[in-house]
């Protein structure tokens, strides 16, 4: 009954995530439905050692809770990734524990129980490796841009056939059968999947790059709930398998809306290697840059009568959350429509700008789709680009050959003026030039976001 309870709590829990209205109340629900889960399954279980118990959660919970308080909110993103890569191996540890003391126990361990050992193993592994390469892409540690290499869609494929034949081999095996040295045999082949699904994931991930981190990121979500689903049918845990193929299912979910915003299908952004290309200076240094100070901004903005703030990562970078909320109330107090537009690959992780706009009390009423502003932006008489760079990329329209054609954009380019806030022409994530900044239109507001808008209300509140 108690698996039941925590199974409801995850699921409505889950669904109030998919709006930022109930989206807090969500995570606390489905934090819940967590502990009912995990205070039920220990108590179920008979043979339990309680000092392990609490010894591990003790130290889990301590680091856990300071990595959270410590992290910075630009760091988080790659913390999240690293989360996914200790899902991921946790299974993978669980899966070969409880294959090392059923075979240990000389105990028959039934085809369907090798083959659940087999994908938690080989999801845990991927998940764990693929992680850490997104955490060093993420952290700056590797380089953002795909590696490529000549036949590399070849090479992963054939080892993940290996991989599949080597996991036939083990399931069929039946320690009652086996003798000597073919039972420690079976030790080695389990470990030699183990190390081959660890090279897979690095192998995989290492290949993606650029403006697709966001697919990789929600995938390998993904797949920790794969892991972890497998390994609730090697412990015959539900509220486990329950709770994995939630997860894997919503990060599913998760991948194809990141898909549908570049415009791509999975199997684009994982085989064809797009975003290694990068644009020639020629083809976007047309148009001269006009620069604005912060005085020529203000009376652009307080002249307008509707605005746009488009978010991006250099506002998770400044922490200029709250100042921009302090000026868009400034803006609205003065007459004007103002809106925030949040592209959803904006930022580093899913949701990013969504939770900075939410800390700093953003109104959800004022939250506006991509595709709902889009078509009337030509009647915008201001779009404020806030450290955003890619997802404000004409040449995702206009170049075929950028790295980034293809992916929906906000058209900021078509409002009738367009301020952009950051330090320096410098390129964004995927590291294509920005010929937004060269428009007729265009005003570049040099500096760090979160000055030059206080400077911004500064000057409002004169
Ligand atoms: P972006 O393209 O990475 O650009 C961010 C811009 O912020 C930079 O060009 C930088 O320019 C500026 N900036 C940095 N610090 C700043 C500061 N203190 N003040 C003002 N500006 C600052 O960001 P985006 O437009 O949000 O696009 C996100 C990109 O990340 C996409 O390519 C996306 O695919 C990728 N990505 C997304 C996720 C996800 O899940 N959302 C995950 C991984 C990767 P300056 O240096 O000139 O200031």
């Amino acid at each position: 009954m108690c698996y039941i309870a925590a199974s409801i709590f995850f699921v409505f829990g889950l669904k109030m995530l998919s709006s930022p209205a109930t989206a807090r109340r969500g995570n606390l629900i489905s934090s819940i439905g967590m502990l009912i889960a995990v205070v039920t399954a220990l108590t179920a279980m008979s043979e339990i050692k309680w000092v392990w118990i609490i010894a591990a959660a003790v130290i889990g919970s301590s680091v856990g809770a300071s990595a959270a308080r410590l992290i910075k909110m630009t760091s988080m993103p790659q913390m999240v990734g690293l989360f996914n890569g200790f899902g991921g191996l946790a299974s993978l540890l669980v899966g070969f524990s409880e294959f090392h003391f059923k075979w240990a126990a000389v105990e028959t361990i039934h085809t369907f129980t090798m083959l659940a050992i087999f994908l938690t193993v080989l999801a845990g592994a991927v998940t764990f490796s693929g992680s850490l390469v997104a955490y060093g892409k993420l952290s700056g540690t590797l380089s953002g841009k795909p590696l490529l290499y000549k036949g590399r869609n070849i090479i992963n494929t054939a080892l993940l056939a290996v991989i599949v034949a080597l996991g036939i081999f083990f399931c069929t095996r039946q320690i009652n059968q086996l003798e000597g040295a073919a039972v420690a045999g079976v030790y080695i082949l389990l470990a030699g999947i183990v190390i081959l699904a660890l090279v897979l994931g690095i192998l995989t991930t290492i290949g993606i790059g650029g403006a697709d981190m966001p697919v990789i990121i929600c995938l390998l979500n993904s797949y920790s709930g794969l892991a972890a689903c497998a390994a609730g049918f090697v412990i015959n845990n539900n509220v486990l398998i329950v709770s994995g193929s939630l997860v894997g299912a919503s990060g599913f979910i998760l991948t194809n809306i990141m898909c549908k915003a570049m415009n791509r299908s999975l199997a684009n952004v994982l085989f064809s290697g797009f975003g290694s290309a990068a644009l020639t200076k020629e083809s976007v240094y047309e148009g001269q840059v006009k620069p604005v100070n912060v005085q020529d901004a203000y009376l652009i903005l307080e002249a307008a009568r509707n605005v746009v703030f488009v978010p991006g990562y250099g506002m998770a970078v400044a922490q200029a959350q709250h100042v921009v909320r302090e000026l868009g109330d400034l803006l609205t107090e003065n007459g004007a429509d103002v809106k925030y537009c949040i592209h959803p690959v904006a930022g580093r992780m899913p949701g990013h700008m969504n939770v900075l706009l939410a800390e700093a009390n953003v109104q959800y009423e004022q939250l506006i789709e991509p595709q709902d502003v889009n078509p009337s932006m030509e009647i915008v008489d201001v779009a404020v680009v806030i450290g955003a760079n890619d997802v404000v990329n004409p040449a995702a329209r206009q170049d075929q050959n950028s790295p980034l054609w293809g992916m929906p954009i906000i058209n900021v380019d078509r409002a009738r003026t367009c301020i952009v806030l950051k330090r320096s022409l410098n390129p964004g994530f995927a590291g294509v030039d920005n010929p937004l900044f060269f428009k007729d239109n265009t005003r570049m507001l040099f500096g760090d976001a979160k000055k030059s808008v206080s400077a911004l209300v500064a000057e409002f509140k004169q």
